[in-house]
């Protein structure tokens, strides 16, 4: 038996292990500068550093690594070992600088241009307010990735930033409405991660999920999600070996996994951690997604993370939970007992509305990908156009103000906040609108646009920082302000008047709610290459400046690196479905389609007269069939040469948007007939019955 609360955080150097191991001064110093962001004295880096290899070391560890995310969103490492020669052996070394700074030659991580005009070099910077923790036998140093220049060239560097802007301007807020004892405020996180667990023998069969990490091709079996008889259910065996296994590796990593459960389409689940800041959870979401891809392989099967893995059923998000925490243990988004608390609840609560609807076109380019253009809009996915959906109740009471209006037939006087008691919101736990990008859950908002696969560091960096803008505003005109009391009711109803816009109750894919949000002035950006040009929108552009989030040559880099991917992603998978059809699919076909044939001229030739309808009917649909792939690979071809001849990348992705996603369709739907008409055993690699079926 597993003793969990002895193996929970075992391989994390946290703080137990550090007050077990440091002497008082060093852990006082270290703990300053984790809390409170203060530069870390080099004497205390060397003492932590040894402190830091003994541990790793009886822990098995021989190496370690600065562990950090690039632009790619993948996590990154590069492994040195401890041992540095002595005496004619060796000795297990780690100095203070090699924790605080590493070189890395890392010309081949996407910079968008930044380093080439400073530097080929950049460095890592360890982050000592994210626990080191060990993997395997590396201790990994969790760090900021930044170029010589001091341009941030990971997605950790700009999270930072956009925390520190949100404590600066929300504490500045809390000041103004009286209180004394906050002194920071944190933004918190809890990311639900979905995905598809499919056996590894099948997977390996197929070029599409190889290369692309989703099906290309893919007729719809008889039965998927129809019967909603997978969501919640029964967790299959050797499902749930890979849990209990997953859920011990991430609580010996610190991670405080919680819930599990099986999602709605077949083959796919669920994991939800306790929330915690942003910053580690970051991290720790990036830990888990590594860990869960490489503890299904030790179980025979494959994790996918891919946004839309499968046509036809729901695709794999990871809803962002966030909220706001004071150092007090205050949720500031969470209604209160009092008029005050209520008056500040709502006061942050018209802050998010307005940071969305301000900055609407960040939200969306932040979980803007080609693999999430897929799955956005369908399948309980939330639609392109971000939008807010806050509960009846909450509308009410805000209606309410903005009119100068009683709430209900119940309150007799209309409100003035801070001046009349508020009803006691009840927490609304009744939002199932599943299709809101964004919904208040209560004490929280849930952002459920991000994809599977995605860093939440990007989406929370918005958030933050759209957040932190709209407060200093609000901190602003406080401050200059006669009568607080007035001037806080007045903003919180002239903030909601100019951006209730943004709210919206309704389903999302209703037919008329696209025209409905055009008139209303909200953006739809229905793919990536159309949400791209908002990195580099001159408002977006101020507002990230303003608040030290990004510079201007950051997010123009931003802007081209997501092109760049997005032009790579697509293009590698057409050239997928090429060779997939060329050299599997269209053999196949046209072999049975001979084969089919050659049997009904046999029957002809030796019983003249009984020739089987049947045979001559799917001869004559499969060879008009072969024809059509034929042609229709050729054509993709044709695209796929005028994509690569075109040298700008924002024209290049219009290309891909226009004509080449349009020909893979094209191609993919004559190829998914093909399979539905060919004997079983003759197509050529596993179909979605055995890849969505095949794990029990
Ligand atoms: P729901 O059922 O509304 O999705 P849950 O209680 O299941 O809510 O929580 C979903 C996720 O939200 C979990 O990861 C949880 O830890 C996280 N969460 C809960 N409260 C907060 C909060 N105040 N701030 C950020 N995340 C939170
Ligand atoms: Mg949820």
């Amino acid at each position: 038996m597993t003793n969990v609360p002895e193996e929970f955080g075992s391989l994390v150097f946290d703080e137990r292990v550090m007050k077990a191991r440091l002497s008082e001064d060093v852990y006082a110093s270290l703990e300053r500068t984790i809390r409170e962001g203060k530069q870390l004295d080099p004497s205390v880096a060397n003492a932590v550093a040894a402190a830091m290899r003994d541990w790793a070391v009886e822990k098995g560890a021989t190496h370690y690594t600065h562990w950090f995310q690039p632009l790619t969103g993948i996590t990154a490492e590069k492994h040195d070992s401890f041992i540095t020669p002595a005496e004619g052996g060796v000795i297990m070394d780690f100095s203070g600088r090699e924790l605080i700074r590493g070189e890395t030659d890392s010309s081949s991580f996407p910079s968008g241009g930044l380093r080439a005009t400073f530097e080929a070099r950049g460095y890592t910077a360890w982050d000592p307010t994210s626990y080191a923790f060990i993997k395997g036998k590396t201790l990994c140093i969790p760090t900021a990735f930044c170029s010589y220049g001091g341009h941030a060239l990971d997605k950790k560097t700009p999270l930072l930033r956009s925390i520190e802007a949100l404590n600066r301007q929300a504490v500045r807020v809390l000041k103004l409405l009286g209180s004394r004892e906050v002194k920071s405020v944190i933004p918190c996180v809890g990311a639900e991660q979905e995905y598809f667990l499919i056996d590894r023998k099948a997977y390996m069969q197929r070029e599409d999920l190889l290369f692309a990490g989703r099906t290309l091709f893919g007729a719809k079996p008889p039965k998927t999600q129809e019967l909603d008889d997978h969501y919640a259910g029964m967790i299959k065996p050797r499902v749930q070996a890979f849990m209990d296994d997953l859920n011990l590796e991430l609580w010996r990593h610190g991670v405080l996994a919680k819930t599990e459960h099986n999602e709605v389409a077949p083959s796919q689940h669920e994991l939800a951690p306790i929330y915690g800041t942003a910053n580690t959870e970051t991290d720790h979401n990036q830990l888990t997604m590594e860990l869960m891809q490489r503890i299904a392989e030790r179980h025979g099967l494959m994790c996918l993370l891919a946004e839309k893995p499968f046509a036809g059923v729901n695709g794999s998000g990871k809803h962002n939970n966030w909220s706001l925490a004071t150092d007090t243990g205050i949720n500031l988004l969470s209604p209160g007992e009092t008029p005050h608390d209520n008056a500040q609840f709502l006061l942050f609560l018209v802050a998010v509305i307005e940071a969305a609807d301000r900055y609407q076109g960040l939200l969306r380019v932040s979980i803007a990908s080609a693999g999430n253009d897929h799955r956005l809009g369908a399948s309980e996915a939330p639609p392109a156009i971000v939008s807010m959906f806050l509960g009846d109740e909450l509308t009410a009471v805000l209606d309410a103000i903005e009119k100068d209006e009683p709430y209900s037939a119940g309150e007799k006087t209309v409100m003035k906040l801070g001046v009349h008691t508020l009803p006691r919101f009840l927490r609304d736990t009744t939002d199932r609108n599943r299709t809101s990008p964004l919904a208040f859950t209560g004490n929280k908002f849930e952002f459920r646009m991000p994809g599977a696969p995605m860093s939440i560091a990007g989406v929370n960096t918005i958030i933050n920082a759209a957040v932190a803008d709209v407060l200093q505003s609000y901190a602003d005109r406080l401050e200059q302000a006669a009568d607080p009391e007035a001037a806080l009711h007045e903003l919180i109803r002239e903030a909601y008047a100019s951006h209730k816009r943004i709210i919206f109750s309704g389903n999302g894919y209703d037919a008329s709610w696209p025209a409905e949000a055009e008139k209303r002035g909200l953006l739809n950006l229905r793919t990536t290459p159309d949400a791209v040009p908002q990195l580099i929108e001159p408002g977006n552009v101020a507002m990230l400046t303003r608040q030290k989030v990004y510079t201007e040559a950051e997010l123009h880099a931003h802007y081209e690196i997501k092109l760049d991917i997005y032009n790579k992603t697509v293009s590698i998978e057409a050239a997928t479905m090429n060779d997939m059809v060329t050299r599997q699919i269209l053999p196949a076909v046209s072999a049975y389609a001979d084969g089919v044939a050659c049997t009904a001229f046999h029957k002809q030739a030796v019983l003249p007269g009984r020739k089987s309808l049947y045979e001559n009917r799917l001869s004559e649909e499969l060879a008009g069939i072969t024809e059509s792939i034929d042609a229709k690979n050729a054509a993709l071809k044709a695209v796929m040469e005028t994509v690569r001849s075109t040298e700008d990348a924002a024209d290049k992705a219009a290309l891909i948007r226009d004509r080449l996603l349009p020909a893979m369709a094209e191609l993919r739907t004559v190829c998914d007939t093909a399979e539905t008409l060919t004997e079983k055993s003759r197509w050529p690699f596993p179909t979605y019955a055995e890849l969505l079926f095949g794990v029990y």
